[in-house]
């Protein structure tokens, strides 16, 4: 079968475009067709490998697919050959006290499809049955296949973790992002009031469009004095930031008193500056966040067939083109997912 592979870490040299065989399934698994796969940011810390992860080469990338169901194991119940499907790409042991929690993604062997097992980057991959969902009424192949991994992660952060209210404002630093973009099209559809920043005009531009009420271009505005112009003074409930080493002071100061930041990422760097008087006097929360669980992710389906949510697709690839779109999203020039058909 055709696949976008590794056979050993480094730069954008090490992708290759070849053929490797079809996967054997286990009896629990289900071997999907892909036809739809997207890129995350992780795609990229996976090809320079990430310290403590090891990979077995060739390895194939890719966490978010959507396709059809080829093949089923002898202990699976819910699919049969044919059957549309996307991947849930979050796998975990299932029987350690976080897993029973339901707290599947604090599992200790949590790990996701593409990152320590082979991805979504070729004709077929299999994954657990559990891992494998009915494409919602409504959503095309192709939008299944853009938006778990991305509004998976936004839904626990804003609605598990945030406990996000109708009328609050929003803070979300750096918009165009997959995770940044799927945090504001739920705040739209939540009625919050999302303030969202970036150094590109047309990225505040289209952010608009899809429902943000406000955008400050950091390169030409201060972010801490506009919100605060914005909100009356007063500063926002909710604080969206997967920056930062470079934003993190600014994202605590702009929170107005009982604020809650939250974070799944730190593309700039880990290490920050905390004003910690800052932090209790205003009561402050800070909600660390990855991925989610099982149970969130059927909320989240609920949510998109009952809302009509979808995610913003920028661009599609033919899986032959991989080495340039992730080029391209490493530019990050992109405004919501960037996809590959196959
Ligand atoms: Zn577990």
């Amino acid at each position: 079968m055709k696949a976008v592979f590794i056979k050993k870490h480094g730069g954008p040299e090490v992708i290759h475009y070849g053929d490797l065989p079809k996967p054997e399934i286990e009896e629990n698994d289900v071997l999907i067709n892909i036809k739809y796969a997207a890129l995350n940011h992780l795609d990229i810390w996976v090809r320079m490998g990430i310290p403590g992860i090891k990979v077995k080469f060739p390895h194939i990338l890719g966490s978010d697919g959507a396709g059809i169901v080829e093949e089923c194991g002898n202990k699976t119940t819910s699919f049969k050959k044919g059957d549309k499907v996307l991947i849930d790409p979050g796998i975990s042991c299932g029987i350690c006290t976080m897993c029973r929690k339901g707290e599947h993604s604090q599992c200790k062997t949590f790990h996701l499809v593409g990152e320590h097992i082979d991805g979504t980057y070729a004709e077929f991959v299999k994954v657990p049955e559990e891992n494998v969902h009915p494409i919602p009424d409504g959503l095309t192949m192709i939008e299944a296949a853009a938006f778990p991994l991305t509004f998976l992660t936004a839904w626990r952060m804003l609605i598990s973790k945030a406990k996000i209210k109708a009328g609050e404002t929003f803070l979300i630093i750096g918009i165009g992002g997959g995770v940044a973009t799927a945090c504001l099209q739920l705040a739209a559809s939540m009625k919050l009031k999302t303030i969202v920043t970036s150094s590109d005009d047309n990225k505040i531009k289209k952010a608009r469009e899809i429902g943000a009420f406000e955008g400050i271009n950091y390169k030409k505005e201060d972010v801490y004095k506009k919100v605060k112009a914005i909100t009356g003074g007063e500063g926002v409930d909710i604080v969206f930031d997967s920056v930062g080493a470079e934003t993190w002071e600014t994202s605590l100061k702009c929170l107005k008193r009982g604020g809650r930041l939250i974070t799944c990422g730190a593309t700039s760097g880990g290490i920050a500056q905390t004003d910690i008087q800052r932090v209790f006097w205003n009561q402050i929360s800070i909600f660390g966040s990855t991925m989610g669980s099982r149970g969130e992710m059927n909320e989240l389906l609920n949510f998109m067939k009952v809302a009509g949510t979808r995610p913003v697709i920028d661009e599609c690839f033919p899986l032959k083109d991989y080495k340039k779109a992730q080029k391209y999203m490493e530019s990050k020039k992109q405004f919501g997912k960037i996809l590959i058909e196959i």
